[in-house]
């Protein structure tokens, strides 16, 4: 699916709503357990996520190209979320093998962020999670 998807970008360095819509061979998605505060890191989330994998789906994938420039702010690359046409199969996108379909693709100038005007985030310590864990829950 990468690969495909990397000869239609038109730039790498641009921002992109990504939809597919097909048929999947197989697909394998991720998903975790509602979380409560104090919230816990995402490496440690997802150490206790739970897999899904299904074959011979028909349903849709939606998601982000972010370039390789916002890190920091996003994990550069894709991020694609799966959800069925029945809705009863669903989530963050780990692998997938696509038989057909159609792939959209939106290229987005524009990215706006809000930020939480809260005590907490002031005092968050962003620069203390380690690559490898975001790698590690992102991937
Ligand atoms: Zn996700």
């Amino acid at each position: 699916m990468q690969a495909v998807l990397n000869d239609l970008l038109p730039s790498q360095n641009m921002f992109y709503a990504i939809k597919v819509e097909g048929t999947f061979a197989y697909i394998k998605t991720r998903s975790v357990q509602k979380q409560t505060e104090p919230y816990p890191p995402l490496v440690e989330v997802t150490s206790a996520q739970t897999v899904f994998e299904f074959n011979d789906v028909e349903g849709t994938l939606v998601g982000f190209w972010c370039p390789e420039y916002s890190d920091g702010i996003n994990l550069p690359g894709y991020h694609l979320h799966f959800i069925s046409d029945d809705f009863t199969m669903g989530g963050h996108l780990l692998e997938c093998s696509m038989k057909a379909g159609t792939i959209l693709i939106d290229t987005t100038t524009e990215y706006h962020m809000l930020l939480p005007e809260n005590e907490h985030f002031a005092q968050t310590n962003f620069n203390s999670v380690p690559e490898e864990d975001k790698q590690k829950a992102e991937k």
